[in-house]
């Protein structure tokens, strides 16, 4: 068991000098582009090359409905990557990047934990490759030619109550949550009501996150709707010749960022979409491009399986034309017996009862992504207060519902905690067993899409939706956006709509309180619940207690 912080262990990691991870991979040095001796990106033309290549085989990893503290996917992610590697098997993980905000809030790092962690953390957690700076120059960019196309004369006819493009910063700050822009005088422009959004949220993101290369992205960023005229049509970034300067902000930002595991395994880090108005998980480019060079490619999708795994198929997948091979669930005990109805106060004392009927969240989950048609293994990421009658009240019910649930220890032993786990998904990933389909043809009107999900992967009833949004919906349909994919919002911690119905719950209606078309991105996002958009910090931020210790590392932070 780790006796150090994740920060600590990840100090004192062993790195190989990064153009020799990327060598081993294939990847020539002159095709790196060195972020310092630890972070490369991969150059575009070396990715093109790479079409006409066999892909290797594609897992995800997800989990059940988690607890606030998290369950440990990415841990999971890398420590799975890792054992992977150590069984003989080339390997490569894919995750996102972290956004830099929260970090001085109260979330932890977003780089693993323990021993199965992806180094530089600090880097990573900060400002990393700058993609994020480029994402927020981009965004604000495209903000800044709104106003000033209304300024100088307003030629598309913008209404100004209208514009729906907000500005975006990489900071939790619920003071810019909504304001008034322009004040000031003629000079100054005209004033109107806006606000900021974290960086995370931005559409660029999930553009930059689904791009398949530069062309697509300028194309995709021309597309984004930013405002409306009185007539209620849309004015697109294109109309006010925003993309292509976009575009040349994000060139170097598309291309994935290649870093090591502590077992100096290769991982690409790249992009970072919100997991509620947006799909959560890593780019198109870093995952198509980790298939090329790895036989094997483990990937995370943010938040429970009912919305981070439903996104990743029927968003990412379909979209890049994706078809994952096997899915790991990941289990934790704590989560179980939360599901099980204990308080968070009680998780960590043995209730194998609780673990028991926690257990029916866990087979909603594992039927959900079954019905993807694909094959499944539980990880049991095991914590030091799980007790051998709770692991394997879990192993049991899994057994009961056809599918293996492995013990996994890479926090506290990395990679050789995860052989078993990593033999296991190699067999399912090989086995041939994956059939993927989505859940919906691209063709269902998005009100069906959106019942679809709610019935099929919440089993609620009903679908609550005033006239103003079906017939918003319609509208986008005669628009044309009616082959789209629906994105959507909705808390993590219950199969419904209302974080406190913990487990498997059933008969309840998910009421649908907005639509948003993110036409640049290129689905409708469903917003079912309060979603927050611009993070505030806890009374006591962590950014009090970070610092620089006298040898100049990085104290607090994790
Ligand atoms: P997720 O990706 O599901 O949000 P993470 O992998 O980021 O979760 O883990 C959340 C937190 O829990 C991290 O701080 C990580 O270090 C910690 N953690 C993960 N697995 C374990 C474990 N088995 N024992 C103790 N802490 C863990
Ligand atoms: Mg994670």
């Amino acid at each position: 068991m780790p006796q150090q912080t994740d920060i600590e262990i990840a100090r004192d990691a062993k790195k190989a000098p990064i153009v020799e991870i990327g060598q081993r991979l294939g990847i020539g040095a002159e095709d790196m582009i060195p972020y310092g001796h630890d972070k490369a990106k991969v150059r575009q033309g070396f990715i093109q090359d790479l079409n006409g290549r066999e892909n290797g085989k594609l897992i995800l990893v997800t989990a059940v409905s988690p607890t606030p503290a998290g369950e440990g996917k990415t841990t999971t992610t890398v420590g799975l990557g890792d054992g992977l590697n150590r069984i003989g098997k080339q390997a490569m993980i894919c995750i996102r990047e972290a956004s830099l905000g929260p970090n001085f809030g109260m979330k932890g790092g977003a780089a693993g934990g323990g021993f199965a962690q992806i180094v530089p953390m600090e880097d990573m957690n900060l400002h990393f490759t700058g993609d994020f700076h480029a994402i927020t120059s981009a965004h604000a960019l495209l903000s800044a030619m709104i106003d000033n196309h209304i300024y100088w004369g307003n030629a598309e006819d913008i209404d100004t109550r209208r514009v729906v493009w907000r500005r975006v910063v990489d900071m939790n700050d619920r003071a810019l949550r909504q304001i008034t822009t322009s004040l000031g005088g003629v000079s100054n422009g005209f004033p109107r009501e806006t606000g900021f959004d974290i960086t995370v949220a931005s559409e660029v993101m999930a553009i930059l996150c689904l791009a398949r290369d530069l062309d697509d992205l300028e194309t995709r960023l021309g597309r984004i709707i930013v405002a409306y005229r009185r007539d209620k049509s849309p004015v697109y970034a294109r109309d006010i010749k925003a993309q292509g300067a976009m575009a040349v902000l994000l060139k170097d930002a598309l291309q994935p960022n290649l870093v090591q595991t502590l077992e100096q395994n290769p991982a690409f880090v790249h992009g970072g979409p919100f997991a509620n108005i947006a799909h959560g998980c890593n780019s198109v480019m870093a995952t198509t491009t980790a298939l090329k060079l790895a036989d094997y490619v483990v990937t995370e999708a943010g938040f429970g399986a009912d919305l981070g795994a439903e996104k990743f198929m029927d968003i990412k997948c379909r979209k890049a034309g994706l078809e994952p091979a096997a899915v790991v669930i990941v289990a934790t005990i704590r989560a179980l017996k939360m599901n099980g109805g204990v308080a968070k106060e009680a998780l960590t004392q043995e209730d194998v009862a609780a673990v028991e009927r926690g257990c029916a969240n866990l087979g909603r989950h594992i039927e959900n992504v079954k019905s993807f048609g694909v094959p499944v293994v539980v990880a049991i990421n095991h914590f030091v207060a799980d007790t051998d009658v709770e692991v394997a009240a879990v192993q049991s019910y899994s057994e009961g519902h056809g599918v293996e649930a492995i013990v996994s220890r890479h926090w506290a032993e990395g990679g050789a905690g995860a052989e078993t786990l990593a033999q296991k998904v190699a067999e399912l990933a090989d086995s041939g067993a994956a059939h993927f389909a989505p859940l919906y043809p691209d063709e269902m009107p998005l009100f069906e899409k959106i019942v679809t999900v709610a019935k099929r992967i919440y089993r609620a009833d009903e679908v609550l939706a005033d006239a103003k949004i079906r017939n918003q919906l319609k509208e986008w349909e005669a628009a044309g956006y009616g082959n789209l994919p629906v994105c959507m919002a909705k808390t993590q911690y219950s199969f419904s709509t209302d974080p406190n119905l913990r487990g498997a719950p059933t008969g309840h209606s998910v009421p649908l309180r907005e639509v948003r078309l993110s036409a640049g991105a290129g689905f409708v996002v469903a917003i079912c619940g309060e979603i927050m958009t611009m993070p505030g910090l806890p009374r006591h931020p962590a950014a009090e207690s970070i610092h620089l210790n006298d040898k100049g590392d990085i104290e607090g932070l994790f």
